[in-house]
């Protein structure tokens, strides 16, 4: 296939058109369309099994479609190795996820540094940015605690400096609040816009209406279908 598929193509950070996704006989995704513009804050929203996180698994590049083309900041990953495609993750790319996925045992600042690892800058290079990572998601005061220190609100604060520290054009968010209480969800959200409003692109995966309907675009799925919102 050699033409854009749309004409914006360029300038989308990510783009699905007409992807499909199956496992064996079930088809998680059946033709998705879907353009995401730098800037932008996007819900993806609908319930349990309607492919969301097969759809973030194809944002993330984590996992390669079935039919169809996807494009990251540019990029068709049909044409990148593995490897290529591991660079433009660490590059592009930042992940947050409910369980939060922090080290047991490591502090906060090690945590965070350790996502640079495959960026490839000095343990002091990383560690200093992995502060700035904290203090910009307010815990400064927090850096030398670890996980089992830190309250499910915090914990998620630290998954977030993680993912940004390396300061990727496109954060991905799969159900971010999933397993904070309303106020510390609340909290977690608010940072998301923050780092939004400073420019980062951010996806957030939720089966949660009142969080997606917060959200200035709401992608709607059901049935590996996008029912809403695919343009902006
Ligand atoms: P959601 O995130 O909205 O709950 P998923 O993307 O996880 O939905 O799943 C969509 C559909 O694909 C479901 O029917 C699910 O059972 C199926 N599915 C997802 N991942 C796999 C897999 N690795 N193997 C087989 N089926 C899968």
């Amino acid at each position: 296939m050699t033409a854009e598929p749309h004409d914006v193509g360029r300038q989308c950070i990510a783009e699905l058109h007409d992807v499909s996704k199956h496992y064996g006989d079930v088809a998680a995704l059946r033709g998705v369309t879907l353009s995401i513009a730098p800037g932008e804050l996007v819900g993806i929203v609908g319930p349990s099994g309607s492919g969301k996180s097969t759809m973030l698994n194809m944002l993330g590049t984590l996992d390669r479609p079935t039919g169809g083309t996807v494009r990251i900041a540019g990029h068709d990953v049909r044409a990148l190795t593995d490897r290529q495609l591991s660079a433009l993750r660490a590059s592009v790319i930042g992940f947050v996820f409910q369980q939060f996925h922090l080290a047991a045992g490591v502090p906060a600042l090690d945590n965070v540094a350790d996502g640079l690892l495959y960026a490839g800058p000095s343990l002091r290079e990383r560690r200093l940015r992995a502060y700035e990572a904290l203090e910009r998601v307010g815990l400064a005061h927090r850096v030398g605690h670890r996980p089992h220190e830190l309250s499910g609100g915090e914990r998620q604060r630290v998954a977030i400096a993680r993912a940004v520290a390396g300061d990727p054009a496109l954060l991905l968010a799969d159900e971010p609040t999933g397993n904070l209480d309303s106020r510390s969800g609340a909290g977690v959200m608010e940072l998301l816009r923050e780092l939004n409003a400073a420019g980062t692109t951010v996806v957030v995966i939720t089966h949660d209406r009142d969080i997606a309907a917060s959200l200035p675009r709401q992608v709607e799925m059901l049935d590996g279908r996008v029912l809403d919102g695919a343009r902006a």
